[in-house]
């Protein structure tokens, strides 16, 4: 799993950030590569990372999210099937809401990412992610759900 720095002036803050490691988390538990990761382990390690990544470099977060679940890989690197992105985009809104971060902050950082889509630089993660309004429209659907898992921090 890797999240590059390219996408953090989209993630904007901490719960953008948590979307992004969401929905790369979402990927291993949903076994959508060869890594596998545990729903238990998901969800600690996502509130663990970010809750150590605050005011910490891009660097040490993921290092410190490597040493906390164990798992060293390129997911965030691999494009996958429509069907799977929208299963990580439902289990990644689950998991941010578990680990305490408002769901909702999913629908606008899609519509960052949809702002960049066209710009001169668009980040790494958009290559393998393309933003469409079907993949907002379908995280407006899933949200109700999701809030029911957000019990704030
Ligand atoms: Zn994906």
């Amino acid at each position: 799993m890797a999240v590059y720095t390219g996408i953090l002036p989209i993630t904007q803050d901490e719960t953008g950030l948590a979307v992004v490691m969401g929905h790369e988390i979402a990927h291993a538990v949903a076994r959508h590569s060869s890594e596998r990761m545990s729903q238990q382990m998901a969800a600690q390690g996502l509130g663990g990372v970010l809750s150590a990544a605050v005011g910490q470099s891009p660097t040490v977060t993921q290092n410190v999210f490597l040493q906390a679940v164990g798992v060293g890989s390129s997911l965030g690197m691999l494009k996958h099937g429509r069907s799977q992105e929208s299963e990580a985009d439902h289990l990644g809104l689950i998991f941010m809401a578990m680990a305490g971060y408002n769901p909702d902050g999913a629908v606008a950082f899609w519509q960052r990412m949809d702002a960049r889509e066209n710009s001169a630089s668009p980040p790494e993660f958009l290559s393998t992610h393309p933003s469409n309004g079907t993949r907002i429209a379908d995280i407006q659907k899933q949200l109700p759900e999701a809030r029911t898992y957000y019990k704030g921090r």
